[in-house]
């Protein structure tokens, strides 16, 4: 027998759970297919040995209203945790083989070891270089507002922590949207910071919860009871005269709205629209490999405070970056013990997310030894492989775009939300779920 329901919701990642929350407070015709038997997406945490373990996203921006409203939806406001002080003062690089903090204000900039003394100089230029006429690679962007140092020393391992991207193929205006558009609005980067930051109100912090950042996913999960139905794939959507048909593995559905949250890859193969396969296709998703290690704290002989370090190509690390978790929240590790998380890979060594993974445990350990300075025995050692992590948003991005738009004029109540086209951010997730689900009646 075929079921019908008025939408169906596909995927059960942030974007769609949130969608299926957002829309729950206005009416409750729903039904949320998810291919795997967990909800969540990405957002995986793995509590072993009381290590709390996040395979996926470790901390989320507390940047817009619609994060503070689900949160709050779900009573965890009073649980969020937010990185100790010292972590967010101290953010490294690795120079010279060594953690170097991040400058955070004009001051320790003129005093970082990080850039040349003609570096330095050369900011200053920054406010006298005319706009970008058309968009361009974050590369070209960064290099031809502060220099190219600046790019090589900050800007790339930045952008390598967010998205393991490519610089050289990232869009500027998509990849850098913030910065793209003070460029755009003020003429200068500088002058647009100096001034939103006269209009800014309070600084943005970030956040988990005691139980990983798995509570806020489950707790959606929860609340949608028998709406959510796990370990069905969605294979095939017939458009039909009054609204879709969807086949999945569990059987047909009709249904007169979708909502589909999954990723690019797996869109392509139930849309029937050409154009927007072709640019779906396009869309290069990085490698990751994200390995926990938890240590002894005596047996771990650097002890410097901070959040991570980052690094950049000329390094030579097969790692992209390592998070220092429980110096960012005590309670991720038991007493006396340390928890980091190691990620690597991404577009600039993706044969490294194709080795053994046994093999890439001991390369890693070794090279974290110089840095950490660990002795003794792992306590944990947890591998996650993301064959296909991260979507870029490269030079192409615009036409994606506009494929979207295309296929949301001829399909309607069909409507589009994820990652690859929204934001990558758990953050930009919720807040275009919350604005699409306005839009929708
Ligand atoms: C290693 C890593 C670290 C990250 N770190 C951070 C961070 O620190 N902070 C941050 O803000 N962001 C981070 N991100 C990004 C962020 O986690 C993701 O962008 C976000 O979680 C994506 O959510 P989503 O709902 O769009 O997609 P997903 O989480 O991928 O969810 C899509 C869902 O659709 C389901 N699905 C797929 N195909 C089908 C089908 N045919 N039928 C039914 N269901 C289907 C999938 O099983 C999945 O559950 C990180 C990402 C990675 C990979």
């Amino acid at each position: 027998m075929k079921k019908e329901v008025n939408t169906v919701i596909i995927g059960a990642g942030i974007c769609g759970l949130s969608v299926a929350h957002f829309l729950s407070k206005k009416r409750s015709d729903f039904l949320i297919l998810e291919a795997s038997n967990l909800p969540g997406g990405i957002i995986q945490t793995k509590i072993e040995n009381d290590f709390i373990c996040e395979n996926g996203p470790n901390t989320v921006l507390l940047n817009n209203d619609a994060i503070e409203e689900i949160i709050k939806d779900y009573n965890l406001w009073e649980e969020l945790q937010f990185p100790k002080d010292t972590s967010n003062k101290n953010r490294f690089v690795l120079h010279k083989n060594k953690l170097t903090k991040i400058p955070l204000n004009p001051i320790s900039f003129i005093f970082s070891p990080l850039f040349s003394f003609m570096s330095k100089i050369r900011i200053l230029r920054e406010p006298f270089i005319k706009s970008h006429q058309k968009n361009t690679s974050v590369f070209e962007f960064v290099k031809k507002r502060f220099g190219k140092e600046f790019h090589d020393q900050l800007i790339e391992p930045f952008i390598t922590g967010i998205y393991a991207g490519n610089t050289r193929k990232m869009s500027a205006e998509h990849t850098l949207k913030l910065l793209w558009k003070l460029e755009q609005s003020h003429g200068s980067i500088i002058r647009g910071v100096l001034k939103s930051k006269k209009d800014k109100k309070s600084k943005i912090n970030s956040f988990n919860f005691p139980k990983g950042l798995s509570q806020l996913t489950s707790k959606i999960a929860e609340s949608m009871g028998d709406k959510l139905i796990l370990n069905n794939k969605v294979q095939q959507i017939i458009k039909s005269d009054n609204g879709y048909e969807i086949i999945s593995e569990s059987g047909k559905i009709l249904c007169k709205e979708i909502i589909c949250s999954v990723p690019a890859y797996s869109l392509r193969n139930f849309i029937d629209n050409r154009s927007l396969i072709a640019e779906l296709d396009k869309i290069i998703y990085s490698p990751v490999d994200v390995f926990h290690f938890g240590f002894e704290k005596k047996n771990i002989q650097n002890k410097k405070q901070g959040f991570g370090v980052l690094t950049k190509p000329s390094d030579d690390k097969s790692y992209l970056g390592i998070l220092f978790n429980s110096r960012i929240f005590d309670y991720v590790s038991p007493e006396g013990k340390e928890l980091f998380t190691v990620l690597v890979g991404g577009e600039r060594q993706k044969h490294l997310c194709e080795m053994n993974p046994i093999k890439l445990k001991e390369l890693i350990l070794e090279e974290l030894e110089d840095l950490l300075g660990h002795k003794g025995e792992t306590i944990i050692d947890n591998h996650y492989r993301w064959s296909k992590g991260i979507p870029q948003f490269n030079l192409n991005h615009s036409d994606l775009l506009k494929a979207i738009e295309n296929f949301k004029n001829s399909n309607s109540n069909f409507h589009l939300i994820g990652n690859y086209f929204n934001g990558v951010s758990v953050s930009d997730c919720i807040q275009k779920s919350r604005e699409l689900v306005k839009i929708i009646n």
